[in-house]
């Protein structure tokens, strides 16, 4: 058996985050019909952050949150725990789609990561945040210069950035594929464990009074006469005032949510506990940079709080036909095998470590890469969907915006492009299978050609879809 294979012949199929002894208990599912003034439909950070906001907005509104499974069993449990500032994926994204409000957006995600950040200060929730900013990792000569224009353009703009060339980013995390790197240092980007920032949120909800069932599906709704939401839930049927959809990537009850978002399938792997000895191979053992290549099927790879390396993206990331959510695409060997080969192609010094965890979970991606709210049923129905590969931090914004669109304290963001801009819809089936898959082999391609795009990524720049994960 071959090594990379070899390192993962052990590893348990459970997101690391989520393998612990003390998890805490699941609510009780709805066994009774009961009435509210808002429900919300999904236990990720979106439906979380929603009924925190509404509760320090209006302390007495009367909330009910539902979540199919159990509370981070989504994205929100299984993602790699990178922590940004950015709320349109990324800033060329961002003056892609929204030119005229690139720098607003820029200062309002800096002040939705500052707000999240008092709020865990505020209720002690310890998410194991790491203040390391984010650093990017050239490793072909054509991504340097890439790499570098980045960085002339930051500092250009005063940011808090520093270059590092082929020895010295080597010196600081020692790959030697390395050839130059860009550290976003000033910033409140950074890590946290995913799962523990779900679980302290679902204890503030509770205490402030939010009513949560776990193990409980929306199956449909309709507005009554009165204008009011009648929705038939697994369990008893649940009567309010307003619905607010959270419910990323799975498929939705909502007509409008549809065909706005494709569920696309991210994997990731975990290595055992590393000793010190394999933390200062690696240079981990003096300061926890969070990396990724500036690849367009990019790695992103962290260091956790008990010394494990979680490695996730590049060429495993997957749509499947007819946006499939099944468990047949969650645990696909071929998958956790190329991300262990990439693995070891970095870190060849780390031969003979052993992978404790593989996993996977569904990105929600819309055709603008970020996240598509919408309102709906005369201002009754809100949803936050689509935030793609970057929603540990917007996804607090996303919940903002849809409590707004249902008119709790409405804002100037509401007029925003941001908000009011037309999310093209995904083409329907067999055509959308076809032009992701060729998207997607076109970047692997463009990678390996040292990020020259071919014809179809320039004419899908044209449009304003260039990537996909
Ligand atoms: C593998 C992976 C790695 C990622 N890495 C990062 C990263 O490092 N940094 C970053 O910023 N972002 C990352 N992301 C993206 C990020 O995790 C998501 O954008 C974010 O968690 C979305 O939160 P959410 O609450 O909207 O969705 P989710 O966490 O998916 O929650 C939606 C919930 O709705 C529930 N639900 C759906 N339908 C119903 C229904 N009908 N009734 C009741 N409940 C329902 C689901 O069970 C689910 O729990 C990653 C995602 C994945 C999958």
């Amino acid at each position: 058996m071959q090594a990379h294979i070899a390192a993962l012949k052990d590893s348990k199929h459970c997101p690391l985050w989520l393998d612990h002894d003390d998890l805490p208990a699941t609510s009780p599912s709805l066994q009774s019909n009961q009435d509210c003034e808002l429900l919300i439909v999904g236990g990720g950070f979106t439906g979380l952050w929603a009924a925190l906001q509404l509760k320090e907005q209006k302390p007495e509104a009367d909330i009910i949150l539902i979540e199919k499974t159990f509370i981070s069993d989504g994205a929100s449990g299984r993602n790699g725990g990178f922590i940004s500032e950015d709320l349109a994926h990324g800033e060329s994204n961002s003056e892609l789609q929204f030119p005229d409000e690139a720098q607003q957006l820029a200062e309002l995600g800096h002040q939705n990561v500052k707000e999240l950040l008092a709020t865990l200060d505020r209720y002690g929730i310890d998410a194991h945040y790491e203040n390391v900013g984010i650093t990017e990792v050239a490793t072909t000569p054509s991504f340097v210069e890439a790499l570098r224009d980045v960085y002339e353009k930051d500092k250009a703009e005063g940011k808090d950035v520093v270059w590092f060339d082929k020895e010295e980013m080597q010196a600081e995390i020692h790959s030697p594929t390395y050839l130059a790197g860009l550290w976003n240092r000033g910033c409140l980007d950074g890590v946290v464990d995913p799962a523990r920032l779900c679980w302290g949120l679902k204890r503030v909800i509770a205490e402030l009074g939010v009513r949560i069932y776990e193990q409980t599906s929306l199956i449909s709704f309709k507005q009554l006469k009165d204008k009011s939401m009648k929705s038939e839930c697994s369990g008893g049927i649940i009567t309010s005032e307003k619905i607010f959809f959270a419910t990323n990537g799975y498929q939705s009850p909502v007509a409008k949510i549809k065909n706005k978002v494709i569920p696309i399938w991210d994997y990731q792997i975990a290595t055992e506990p590393l000793t010190q000895e394999q933390l200062a191979a690696v240079g981990w053992d003096k300061f926890h940079h969070a990396l990724a290549n500036n690849f367009n099927m990019f790695h992103y790879y962290r260091l956790t709080h008990d010394n494990r390396i979680t490695w996730g993206g590049g060429g495993a990331v997957r749509y499947y036909f007819n946006s499939n959510t099944g468990q047949n695409c969650a645990d696909i060997p071929a998958r956790f095998e190329q991300l262990s080969k990439e693995f070891f192609e970095t870190f060849p010094q780390l031969a003979g470590v052993k992978f404790s965890h593989r996993w996977s979970g569904i990105i929600a991606t819309s055709t603008r890469f970020c996240v598509a709210p919408g309102v709906g049923y005369k201002g009754r129905v809100s949803w936050a969907v689509g935030y793609t590969g970057l929603g540990v931090g917007s996804s607090r914004f996303g919940a903002r915006i849809g409590l707004e669109l249902l008119g709790y304290q409405p804002s100037k963001v509401l007029k925003m492009k941001f908000v009011t801009k037309y999310v093209i819809p995904w083409v329907p089936e067999p055509f959308r299978w076809i032009g992701v898959t060729l998207t997607q082999n076109a970047l692997v391609k463009a990678d390996a050609n040292g990020g020259k795009r071919g014809p179809w990524l320039k004419m899908l720049d044209f449009f304003g879809l260039g990537f996909t994960c």
